[in-house]
C-alpha cells in the first residue's frame, strides 16, 4: 500500500466521507480541524475504520475532529470566523486564541530541558533520572493525528520551542556525562516517520560510542497502529529491520514503545505482520496508552486488546489517564470510573498479561498510579502511588487523597487526613533551580 495523507485540504477526496457523512458532520470537521490538527491517511480510512458505524466508530473518533470537542463557545467563535471570509491570517488569530485556552502546555514540557556547556539541549527532555527523551528533528509529524494528543500544539505551530534537535553529537556528549541514564527513548510526532537511513544516523552514533551505562533503545511510536506497512512494503522497510538486528546484535535492549488505543489497530494482517518482523529482529514490543471516552472507555476493549496483544507477544505497559490539555473535556472519565475498568479488565486476563500497569496520570511532579481507593479510620480515600518522579526518592511512594467520584485529574484532588498540601508540593515549586542544576 502506498501512503496517502488526508487533511482538511483534501479529506473530502475520501469516497467513504463523501457518502457516510452527513453535510453537518462535514462543517463539524471544518470548523475543529481549523483549530485541533486534523491528518489521517488510506490505512486508516480503508482498514481500521468501519463505515457502517459512524460517528461512534472508535477509529473514527480517534483520527477525525467531532463537534463536542470544542466548547460551544469556542466552536462559534472559529464558524463565525471561517464564515466571513477572513483572510488566512485573520482567522489563525482566531484559531490561536482559543488554542491558547485549552491549557497547550499542560505537563510544562519546557522545563524539563537541560543545559549543556551552556547550550539549551532542545531536543532533549530530561525528567526522570534513568531515561532521557530525544526528539530527533525529522519525526516531529506523524502517520495520522489522534484527536486527544497532548502534543497538538507542536501540530499547529503555536509550540514556541519545537523540540528538535539535529545533531546526535550533543546527545552522546550528554549522555557521557550522566552516567545515571540507562535509557534513551526516541519520540516525537513519531520517530517511525523517518526513513531508515535517517534513523541510522541517529542510532549509529549512540551504539558505536561505548557508554557502557546506555542499556536499553526505546521507540515510542504510534507507527504499528497508524502504518504498519512501514515494516512491510515501504521501499525501507527491511533496512529499517536490518538497523533494529544491529541494535539488538551489539548488546542493545530494543524496546518497541508501542501505541495502541483500541484491539481493533491489532486485527489487521498488516498490524499482525509487522508485529512479527519487529519481534523477529531481537526487539521486543510493549504497548501503552491512554483511557478515552469516546474510544476505548469499556472493560471489554481492554479486556480484548490485553489479550491480543498477549497473544501476538507483546507486553502490555502502561494505560493512562487524559491530560489536562486539548479536547480534554471530550475524552475525561473520572478517576474512580477508570480505576473501575482497569480492575475489571485486569481481573479478567491472566499473569503473562498483567505486566500491565494503570490508571496512570503523567503529572508535573511524577507519574502518578492511582492504585485505588480504600477506607481508612472510617475515611474514604483515594490510594496512590509515584511510579516515576521528578525527585527519584519519591518514586515507589504511597499517598492519599481525599475521595472525589468526579475528579478527572490530579489538581481536581485534595490530600486526606487535614494535610494542607501533598509532600512533594513545596519542592515543585523550586523545580527551576533543581533542573538547571542537572
Ligand atoms: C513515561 C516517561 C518516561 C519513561 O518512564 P518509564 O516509566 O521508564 O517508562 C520518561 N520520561 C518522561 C518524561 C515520561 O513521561
Ligand atoms: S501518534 Fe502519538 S504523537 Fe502522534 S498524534 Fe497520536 S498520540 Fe500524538
Amino acid at each position: 500500500m502506498k501512503y496517502q495523507a488526508f487533511t482538511l485540504r483534501n479529506y473530502k477526496q475520501i469516497s467513504q466521507i463523501q457518502s457516510a457523512l452527513s453535510d453537518e458532520e462535514k462543517h463539524a470537521i471544518e470548523v475543529v480541524g481549523n483549530v485541533l490538527p486534523f491528518k489521517v491517511n488510506n490505512y486508516v480510512i480503508e482498514e481500521l475504520i468501519d463505515w457502517n458505524n459512524i460517528p461512534q466508530d472508535p477509529i473514527y473518533q480517534l483520527t477525525f475532529p467531532q463537534k463536542g470537542m470544542l466548547s460551544q463557545t469556542h466552536f462559534q467563535e472559529i464558524e463565525n470566523a471561517l464564515s466571513q471570509n477572513l483572510s488566512k491570517s485573520q482567522s489563525k488569530v482566531v484559531a490561536n486564541k482559543i488554542r491558547y485556552e485549552l491549557n497547550p502546555h499542560s505537563s510544562s514540557q519546557l522545563q524539563n530541558i537541560p543545559t549543556f556547556d551552556g547550550i539549551k539541549l532542545t531536543g532533549i527532555q530530561h525528567k526522570y533520572r534513568e531515561t532521557v527523551l530525544f526528539f530527533p528533528s525529522n519525526s516531529q509529524t506523524c502517520h495520522a493525528y489522534c484527536t486527544f494528543c497532548f502534543r497538538w500544539p507542536q501540530f499547529v505551530g503555536i509550540d514556541e520551542l519545537q523540540f528538535a534537535m539535529r545533531e546526535t553529537k550533543l546527545l552522546t556528549r550528554y549522555l557521557k556525562s550522566h552516567p545515571e541514564v540507562t535509557d534513551v527513548l526516541f519520540t516525537g510526532g513519531d520517530p517511525m516517520l523517518m526513513s531508515a537511513k535517517n534513523f541510522e544516523t541517529y542510532v549509529e552514533p549512540l551504539i558505536n560510542q561505548q557508554i557502557p551505562h546506555l542499556h536499553t533503545i526505546r521507540i515510542g511510536t504510534k507507527s504499528l497502529g497508524y502504518w504498519p506497512y512501514k515494516f512491510l512494503t515501504d521501499k525501507d522497510a527491511d533496512d529499517m529491520l536490518r538497523i533494529f538486528e544491529k541494535i539488538v546484535q551489539q548488546g542493545y535492549q530494543l524496546a518497541f514503545m508501542a501505541h495502541f488505543n483500541h484491539p481493533q489497530e491489532l486485527k489487521t494482517d498488516a498490524a499482525k505482520k509487522a508485529i512479527q518482523r519487529i519481534l523477529g529482529t531481537g526487539a521486543q514490543i510493549r504497548t501503552q496508552s491512554p483511557i478515552m471516552r469516546h474510544i476505548n472507555d469499556s472493560v471489554n476493549t481492554w479486556k480484548e486488546m490485553w489479550r491480543e496483544q498477549v497473544k501476538l507477544r507483546c507486553i502490555p505497559y502502561y494505560m493512562f489517564v487524559a491530560r489536562d490539555t486539548g479536547a480534554q473535556s471530550y475524552f475525561a472519565i473520572p478517576l474512580e470510573r477508570t480505576y473501575q475498568i482497569y480492575k475489571k479488565a485486569y481481573q479478567q486476563i491472566s499473569g503473562i498479561a498483567r505486566t500491565v500497569r494503570g490508571p496512570i496520570m503523567s503529572a508535573n511532579p511524577g507519574k502518578v498510579h492511582i492504585l485505588g481507593n480504600s477506607t481508612i479510620g472510617g475515611k474514604k480515600v483515594f490510594v496512590m502511588q509515584f511510579l516515576q518522579s521528578r525527585n527519584p526518592d519519591w518514586t515507589g511512594q504511597l499517598f492519599f487523597t481525599e475521595y472525589n467520584p468526579n475528579a478527572i485529574w490530579l489538581d481536581d484532588l485534595t490530600p486526606a487526613f487535614d494535610q494542607n498540601q501533598f509532600f512533594f508540593e513545596e519542592e515543585t515549586e523550586n523545580e527551576d533551580t533543581r533542573i538547571a542544576a542537572l
